[in-house]
């Protein structure tokens, strides 16, 4: 058994939340299998360690690796009754993998979802929840704050078969309720946006979705379930780039999709088993492990943030921050009642467009120059130049992705060498 066959969780993890892990210490002195407690005793950090993984008779205390492609039967008949569908259990890695599997269960029960299907990438989880739900003819309404490649998915690929996407500003409820239209199947949302951390009302959105027939379907990579559990507020989908925070340390791709087993584990599972759109036992190892370490990573992420962000509100050669921690924050109250933690995310403008921002990230010798985001190694990246670089310049302008705009991913380095590095080249400007 693993803890997590019961879905019911959002209680306990509100709990945890908050820092309270009244008698999830019982678990740590668990011997044996059979006196396991169910997933309603413990907590989110529990889970976070424990939760999903079968431990096979070797006895090992961290979780193994099946890095096999096929499953061997002990008969012909016991092959047919797996084929069949009579028997349970793996056939191929492609459908089934008990590394991939212990990685679904556990961000399952984190995110409080009933079923996860893991993916070789974010793009591939977006492109399988597509797939797996649309068919020709069917219409989209998506935030157009989105990542760039989900931007280049809606817009020239999933058009050339006949499936639609019209992009609203994330935080104008009615735009996105004129969008809507009789042939709408999905309203899609990343909060906090990319790069200029604009938060969607995850409650609202899920209200207008259902009241015409659509499923609310949100890209949780920014706050992980950790920090934001859209489930719970009312989201049908979550999806994930593991990619970022949940491996948390830059090694590997992969994604998944959360939600209902009627969904996700029907029509979302059979493009994975059939498409190939599934992860490697190996990646899913790494995010396994990195789910354990999920929260206290992403309080650091968070407390580092939200001590960048003041910090450069103050510089002169800063003419705003964008971070949903700082009182200035449009929805800092929407962020502070959806989210339990403002994220690692943070954007500004400096003087001097273009060259400034240029000047600023050339004088950097700790942080990366890449657009990669939840690292422990703080990244600085031009959005302008770089991941909306494609965007047409008004609509980029409109967006709030002016020239002089640089996005930061907060590391887990010293808070004190990441202004150091930057003071650098904000004395300059
Ligand atoms: C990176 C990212 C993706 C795409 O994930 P990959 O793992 O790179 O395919 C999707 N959504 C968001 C919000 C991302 O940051």
């Amino acid at each position: 058994m693993w803890l997590g066959e019961n879905h019911c969780i959002f209680s306990l993890c509100t709990l945890c939340l908050c820092g309270k892990m009244n008698e999830s210490s019982k678990v740590l002195t668990m011997a044996s299998n059979d006196d396991r407690p169910t997933d309603e005793t413990v907590g989110f950090d529990t889970l976070a360690v424990r939760a999903g993984y079968e431990r096979t008779n070797e006895g090992e205390h961290s979780e193994a690796i099946f890095t096999t492609s096929s499953y061997v039967y002990e008969s012909a008949a016991q092959a047919a009754a797996r084929f069949s569908g009579d028997e349970p259990g793996n056939i191929y890695s492609r459908f089934t993998n008990p590394t991939v599997n212990a990685f679904e269960r556990r961000l399952a029960v984190l995110e409080g979802g009933e079923r996860c299907v893991a993916t070789a990438s974010g793009m591939g989880a977006i492109l399988t929840t597509c797939l797996g739900t649309l068919k020709a003819g069917d219409h989209m309404v998506s935030s157009r704050a989105i990542f760039g490649s989900t931007v280049v998915l809606f817009d020239n690929i999933l058009t050339r078969f006949d499936i639609k996407t019209t992009f609203v500003p994330q935080t104008d409820l009615q735009a996105w309720q004129q969008a809507i239209r009789p042939q709408t199947k999905i309203l899609f949302l990343e909060t906090p946006s990319n790069p200029v951390t604009e938060i969607a009302d995850i409650t609202a959105l899920a209200e207008l979705a259902h009241a015409n027939d659509c499923l609310l379907v949100v890209d949780n990579a920014f706050c992980t379930p950790a920090l934001q559990r859209p489930l719970a507020l009312g989201a049908d989908l979550v999806i994930h780039s593991a990619t970022k925070y949940l491996d948390g340390q830059g090694r590997c791709i992969g994604g998944a999709v959360v939600g209902c087993e009627e969904r996700v584990g029907g029509d979302i599972y059979g493009i994975v088993r059939t498409g190939g759109t599934s992860m490697s036992p190996f990646n899913a190892w790494v995010f396994l492990k990195g789910l354990e370490t999920l929260r206290i990573r992403m309080e650091a992420h968070c407390r580092a943030a939200q001590q960048l962000a003041e910090w450069l509100e103050a510089q002169p050669a800063v003419l705003c921050v964008n971070y949903p921690g700082l009182k200035s924050h449009p929805q800092h109250a929407l962020a502070a009642q959806q989210q339990t933690g403002f994220g690692g995310v943070l954007s500004f403008a400096v003087k001097g467009g273009q060259a400034g921002a240029w000047r600023l990230i050339d004088s950097t010798r700790l942080v990366s120059i890449t657009a990669n985001l939840g690292d422990t190694k703080t990244t600085i990246t031009h959005p302008a130049s770089t991941t909306h670089g494609r965007v047409d310049a008004a609509a980029r302008i409109d967006a709030g992705i002016t020239d002089g705009l640089v996005r930061i991913s907060v590391g887990l380095e010293d808070i004190a060498d990441i202004k150091a590095d930057l003071l650098r080249g904000l004395r300059l400007l």
